[in-house]
């Protein structure tokens, strides 16, 4: 795998490292691509809320400047991108990129961990109930509509327990959903090496029948494991077995 988007930094309260230690282990292991996508800021305007798990909006600049002088430092040695992980929260999605695009970021990644808003009612997508699988497709095909994210993170990030007519209807709705948009699909790797409920194989089969784009994500969260040649066998088998298609590079 030459190729990584997904890449977190100590910024979001629940990675380790130094910005270098992942820079220095991916050139090290031959990645071509390190792209930086850690939880980003979110400016809920009109309060001092702060997400636990995400950068604070103070460190915005500093981790634009990080990023961006470490790109030039090793600009001989691997090409380093400056992205950011989101949530999709409608009524607050636009200010939210104003505020982001104050550092030109080279990409969003999309991420749902939390339905509606962390701020108005967080509603979590992890339950089980199959209501919240058709509120999680629906909210992130809203997201993917916008146009402003490369591609969705887990997608299989919600439950795993739903009725099979309501999960088979689900997955196939959102699959067909980002064929249309040509927005691509994630393996996550944090999934497969911490033995999550994700990645699902029966979300991966349905966007094979799909024919969705597939692209992998390592999801660091600490410099270690920025190459993980352990989940990329177990995703590269899958895509053997389930017939879907890798596309390696993106940008
Ligand atoms: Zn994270
Ligand atoms: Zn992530």
């Amino acid at each position: 795998m030459l190729h990584n988007y997904h890449t977190h930094t100590k910024r979001c309260n629940h990675a380790q490292g130094e910005d270098r230690e992942y820079v220095e282990n991916a050139v090290k292991n031959g990645l071509k691509t390190l792209g930086f996508s850690d939880h980003a800021p979110y400016l809920f305007p009109n309060t001092d809320y702060q997400s636990s798990f995400r950068m604070k909006t103070d460190l915005l600049f500093e981790y634009a400047e990080s990023v961006r002088s470490l790109a030039k430092e090793y600009e001989k040695d691997i090409r380093i991108l400056c992205g950011f992980e989101l949530e999709y929260y409608p009524d607050f999605h636009a200010e939210e990129m104003a505020f982001l695009k104050q550092v030109s970021p080279d990409y969003l990644i999309m991420g749902q961990h939390v339905l509606n808003s962390e701020l108005t009612k967080w509603i979590s997508p992890r339950s089980n109930e199959d209501w919240t699988l058709c509120m999680y497709v629906t909210e992130v095909l809203a997201g993917l509509a916008t146009g402003d994210f490369l591609y969705l993170a887990h997608p299989d990030l919600s439950g795993y327990d739903y009725s099979e007519e309501v999960m088979q209807q689900e997955y196939r709705r959102l699959c067909e959903g980002a064929k249309r948009m040509h927005i691509p699909l994630e393996l996550n790797f944090l999934g497969v090496r911490s033995n999550r409920h994700y990645p699902d194989r029966r979300f991966f089969k349905i966007a094979a029948e799909v024919g969705n784009d597939i692209v992998l994500g390592v999801d660091a969260h600490s410099p270690d494991i920025v190459f993980d040649p352990a989940s990329e066998q177990t995703a590269r088998q899958w895509a053997d077995e389930l017939g879907f298609h890798i596309v390696e590079k993106l940008l």
